[in-house]
């Protein structure tokens, strides 16, 4: 698909000279702005009041030093980021990602998918994400620690309850998020839901570890469904060993899957009998070990070093859940070669663009994460809830919600995807329908 619109054509180019290098952040509006389209042609009054040209441009870009001392004394410096794209639905939401890999590009493109995303769970919530090239791999918790409390040094100032919440993502679970509430509280003297992912003994809540993944499996079940099909007696594909895939795989086998591979960065096991999931946690949870470790105690299974290889494994149903940009072009032509009918995103944007045009074509269901994924925001939303009431609500009533949520958005991507002409294209309903109730909350706010 290509910009047609010549307005929408003109403001590509503005987002391109004003965020120069930024290729993940280009590629991110550029799709949207292609799937918005219908809706922008539809709806003059869009441009008139400008709401896409600042629907584009992040309302602010934090960056900072992260200056910590390390167990032997040395000290290092990294670059911490907090974008915070669009507060038109709530105070800004997203999570913290510590991974060599974060740059401003990935956290701004990560901040303006979250927009759409947190819109579609029609929770008041708006859009941001951040995070630091710093890698807890190899740290100890101490040094951890250190970094946590170094990270919130500066990031408090720009945070609060009713301002902007940040959660975890890759590299931040329980226990970073534990380090940056402590550091939170000491600085501001304040016992509030600043941040979710939090522990159960101080404000988590139940479920939210499981979210995301049992998310991701409850919006593919139910699209799954809408084509006549379902998790029952299918055999999937799970990248990554981090929280979300571990659920998702946990959530896939209750619903009757057989899962039969996962991976780490290093490479991927594969087990046709089905993952031993219990063996999976002991070793990537309880032990940070590596997943290579599985295959000692698992004589039908096998590993492969490299990750891209997991996807030439037969399977009916892909969930990809490590990270970005993990389904190349020829993954894809593998998938649907080997008869693969869905693809549902877990982890954000692991699909490449030709990818995606490649299995829509082919007519293989796709799951965008922007919808997919949506579960773990959407509970992180129920958290800041039972935090403003002081209350909480037991694992059954959050996963009852969150149920109802993710199956909610699959109809509202469907009817969206079929009212603005392109049926059955989940990607371009789940960026329209996320896009309308932004857009309407922006005009109504006005220039601001
Ligand atoms: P974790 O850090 O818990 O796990 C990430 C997993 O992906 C690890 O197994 C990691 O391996 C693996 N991985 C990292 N890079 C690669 C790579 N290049 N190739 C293959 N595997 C890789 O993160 P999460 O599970 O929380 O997040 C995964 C994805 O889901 C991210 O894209 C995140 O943004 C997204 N997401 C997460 C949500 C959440 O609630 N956690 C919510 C919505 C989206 P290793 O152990 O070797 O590091």
């Amino acid at each position: 698909m290509a910009l047609k619109n010549s307005y929408l054509c003109d403001l590509m180019k503005k987002v391109e000279q004003r965020n120069p290098g930024d290729t993940q952040f280009q590629i991110t509006v550029r799709s949207v702005l292609e799937s918005i389209e219908p809706v922008v042609e539809a709806r003059p009054e869009l441009i008139e009041k400008g709401v896409l040209e600042m629907f584009v441009e992040p309302e602010r870009i934090v960056k900072f030093r992260v200056p910590w001392v390390d167990d032997a004394g040395k000290v290092h410096v990294n670059r911490g980021y907090r974008v915070q794209s669009n507060s038109a639905i709530g105070p800004y939401k997203g999570g913290l990602r510590l991974h060599p890999s974060v740059t401003e590009d990935i956290v701004k493109f990560l901040a303006f998918e979250q927009t759409l995303k947190n819109s579609l769970t029609t929770l008041p919530i708006g859009g941001a994400k951040g995070g630091s090239d710093f890698d807890p791999k190899g740290k100890s918790d101490m040094e951890v620690m250190r970094f946590c409390q170094s990270f919130m040094n500066e990031l408090y100032r720009h945070i609060g309850p009713d301002c902007d919440v940040p959660a975890g993502d890759i590299g931040v679970g329980a226990r970073e998020i534990g380090y940056l509430y402590g550091q939170y509280k000491k600085l501001t003297g304040q016992y509030c839901g600043v941040l979710t992912g939090k522990g159960l003994s101080y404000g988590g809540s139940l479920a939210r570890t499981q979210a995301t993944g049992y998310g991701l499996c409850y919006f593919t079940e139910e699209m799954l469904n809408a084509a006549g099909k379902s998790f029952k007696g299918a055999t999937v594909v799970v990248s990554g060993s981090g929280n979300v895939a571990t659920y998702a795989v946990e959530k896939a086998t209750q619903l009757g899957a057989k899962v039969v591979a996962m991976s780490d960065s290093n490479g991927y096991i594969h087990d046709p009998d089905g993952i031993d999931l219990a063996a999976v946690k002991q070793i990537k949870e309880v032990r940070r070990a590596r997943i290579k470790e599985y295959v000692a105690n698992h004589p039908s299974a096998t590993y492969t070093e490299g990750c891209s290889g997991i996807w030439t494994i037969k399977c009916d149903i892909a969930l990809p859940c490590a990270t970005q940009n993990e389904i190349s072009l020829e993954s894809a032509q593998t998938l649907i070669a080997n008869g693969c009918y869905c693809v549902s995103e877990g982890a954000n944007m692991p699909t490449v663009i030709p990818a995606i045009e490649a299995l829509q074509a082919a007519g293989v269901l796709f799951g965008p994460a922007k919808a997919a994924n949506a579960g773990g925001v959407a509970t992180s939303a129920l958290e800041m809830s039972q935090n403003s009431m002081r209350y909480s609500w037991t694992f059954e009533e959050v996963d009852a919600k969150l149920k109802q949520i993710m199956v909610g958005i699959y109809h509202n991507i469907a009817s969206a995807a079929k009212t603005y002409g392109c049926e059955g294209n989940f990607e371009a309903g789940a960026n329209i329908a996320g896009f309308l109730k932004v857009a309407d909350a922006m005009l109504a706010q006005g220039v601001c």
